[in-house]
């Protein structure tokens, strides 16, 4: 068999371009469950001015041993960070923004369970999901969206930073607050879904798969009203992603970005098949696949990471 064609480095970097121009789009013209398209591009543009926060770096240093069960969302809370004010967002609300996105960026390996409870209070509290939705469960379901949304858009901003910043090439933009204003996501507001409707049974924490709620597969009633306000290619992403044993399994209650984020990683990401080709090949290091990376390549990555994180990935 012919070896595969490799594509050009210009190919590449096109295909990381256009990938960040739907990533804008998708903030103009994509409604969210829970957050309404300004706190969405909050969220975005948090992510970016997050990587130059000062004051994470000197507050709580990556190295820095906490005394055990301290909390660390109320730890990044406290910090004064070093940021440009989010445009459009309330005082409190910004506050648990910049809290949740800077831990993210800047103390990811912190995150546990006592992070995620005290991130899903938070929310609760402040507005972000809109008090004009009443009824309990609803409104806890809209709570664990909001959180998902935050992590879906956050993750991909930041990805495509760094993306861009390691190549040492100007950062596709973000939209504007006229784009935003005038797309069809702040026309039409959030979708405020009903997962009380869509699913049989009450979202879980099941600590063996992961400490964020999340529900599976059969747990949904694909004849329900809410369900068929989803979009097709979301619906279509969620039946893939039903497995307990996905980790983005959590993010699917953010169900209208969790398709764009796994778009954005089979660009971004190395191919399944390439990676799977480094093991094929009992791990020979001089063996590159598809003529692009080694396995010294991604070890060097996996290094990197796990470093700059502080953890054993
Ligand atoms: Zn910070």
């Amino acid at each position: 068999m012919a070896p595969r064609k490799s594509i050009s480095v210009s190919d590449r970097i096109g295909a990381l371009e256009e990938c960040a121009i739907k990533f804008k789009d998708h903030l103009i013209d994509t409604s969210g469950v829970a957050l309404t398209a300004i706190l969405r591009l909050a969220v975005a543009q948090c992510a970016r001015d997050a990587v130059y926060c000062k004051e994470c770096a000197k507050e709580l240093p990556r190295d820095a041993c906490l005394r055990p069960g301290t909390k660390i969302y109320g730890k990044v809370a406290a910090i004064h960070h070093s940021v440009p004010r989010l445009e459009g967002v309330s005082d409190q609300a910004e506050q648990v923004i910049v809290t949740i996105v800077h831990t993210m960026v800047n103390h990811q390996g912190r995150m546990d369970k006592d992070w995620y409870d005290d991130s899903l209070e938070a929310i609760s509290k402040v507005g972000l999901v809109p008090e004009s939705v009443q009824q309990q469960e609803k409104r806890h379901c809209l709570v664990i969206s909001a959180f998902a949304e935050i992590m879906c858009i956050a993750t991909m901003s930041h990805g495509i930073n760094m993306a861009f910043l390691t190549m040492g090439r100007p950062v596709p933009r973000l939209p504007s607050q006229d784009e935003i204003l005038g797309g069809t996501a702040h026309g039409q507001g959030p979708l405020l879904l009903d997962w009380s409707t869509i699913l049989k049974k009450a979202p879980t924490q099941d600590l063996s798969v992961a400490f964020a709620y999340h529900f599976k597969q059969g747990d949904i009633d694909k004849k329900s009203k809410d369900y068929l306000r989803i979009s097709e290619k979301a619906r279509r992403d969620m039946k893939v992603y039903g497995d307990p044993l996905h980790p983005s399994i959590c993010l699917v209650f953010a169900a209208e970005d969790i398709w764009m984020l796994h778009h954005m990683e089979s660009i971004y990401y190395i191919p399944e098949k390439d990676m799977m080709a480094l093991f094929r090949t009992r791990l020979d290091p001089t063996v590159r696949c598809a003529n692009e990376f080694s396995r010294f390549d991604v070890e060097f990555v996996a290094h990197e990471v796990a470093a700059n994180n502080n953890c054993g990935y």
